[in-house]
Order: C-alpha cells, then structure tokens, then sequence
C-alpha cells in the first residue's frame, strides 16, 4: 500500500546493522533511533550472511579494490536486517546514518555518533538503501520472501498524518 503523507510518499528501505555494530551493542540504539523519528518496522531478523549474499548486495562495487574486504567484513559475524516503512525514508535514513567514512559523518547522525571510534571507512556500524530501487532489491535480497514481513499500521497513525 503507497500512501501519500503530505508531500511525502510512504515508502520501505532496507537497513542492516553491520558486524561492527551488532558486536559493539548497538542494536537496541539504532532500532530506538528508527522508531523516534516514527517510522514502521516491518521486518527484523539477525543473519549470518554467506559470502553469495554478501557478493550481490554490494554487486556495484565488485571491481573496486575493498570488494574482498568488504564482503569478508560483513560476513564476519551477524548482522541485523531491518525493512523500515515512513514518508520519504530512503531519503531520511541516508540523512540519518551519515557519511560512508565516519570520521567524516556529522554528529548527531548514527555514523556520527557510533562510528568515528575507527579511523577505517569500511567499519562504518549500518547501511541504508541509497534509493528505491536499491531498497526493493535488497529487501528481496535479504528476506526471503513477504512471510518475512509484515504488513501492519500502527494505531497511532491517524494522530501523526495530516
Ligand atoms: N567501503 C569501504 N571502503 C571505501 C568505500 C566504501 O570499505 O573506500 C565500504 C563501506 O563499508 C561502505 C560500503 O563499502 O559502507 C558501501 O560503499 P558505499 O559507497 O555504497 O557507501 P554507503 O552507501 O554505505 O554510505
Ligand atoms: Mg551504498
């Protein structure tokens, strides 16, 4: 179901807390982080993720030089696949996790905040779909099917929508 809040169309984006920050503790911190800002959880499950997986969600970035790195670091240990549904929330996770290296990431921001204790751009605690068709993919990727998700509406939603 796609409704319109005001000029914002409800939309889903798939989040994963990465090895770093699943073994540093900071699951219930970024989940509290998604729900203040109001938005629906619609999937959650940790994940020990095969090298295959890992290969295809990171597929646009097979040729650079931390490809085998990268699929190494996130099949390291679990991971926490998240599918979250808001008005413009592709847009507003991007904003809310910060920039991909986190010593460059402002505060207040997840990468910010809970990322700048390493001075490595890799180790950076979270993705976030960068766009809507990205976020379509990975959900398909990372769930195996609409059984691993929920469709529901939070009671509260006719106090929070204009
Ligand atoms: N990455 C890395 N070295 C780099 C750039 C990226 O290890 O120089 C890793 C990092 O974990 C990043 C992921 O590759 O989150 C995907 O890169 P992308 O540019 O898509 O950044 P993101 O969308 O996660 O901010
Ligand atoms: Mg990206």
């Amino acid at each position: 179901m796609r409704i319109f809040a005001g000029r914002f169309e409800t939309e889903r984006t798939y989040i994963m807390i990465k090895p770093d920050g699943v073994q540093r503790g900071y699951v219930g911190e970024i989940i509290a982080r998604f729900e203040r800002k109001g938005n629906v959880l619609k999937g959650l499950k940790t994940f020990q993720c095969p090298k295959a997986v890992a290969e295809e969600h990171y597929q646009d970035l097979s040729e650079k030089p931390f490809f085998g790195d990268l699929v190494e670091y996130i099949c390291s240990g679990p991971v926490v696949c998240m599918v979250w549904e808001g008005p413009g929330v592709v847009k507003s996770a991007r904003k809310m996790i910060g920039a991909t290296n986190p010593l460059e990431s402002e505060p207040g921001t997840i990468r910010g905040d809970l990322g700048a204790f390493y001075a490595l751009v890799g180790r950076n605690v979270i993705h976030g779909s960068d766009s809507n068709e990205s976020a379509e993919r990975e959900i398909a990727l990372w769930f195996g099917g609409d059984d691993e998700l929920v469709d529901w509406t939070p009671t509260i939603t006719p106090w929070t929508r204009e």
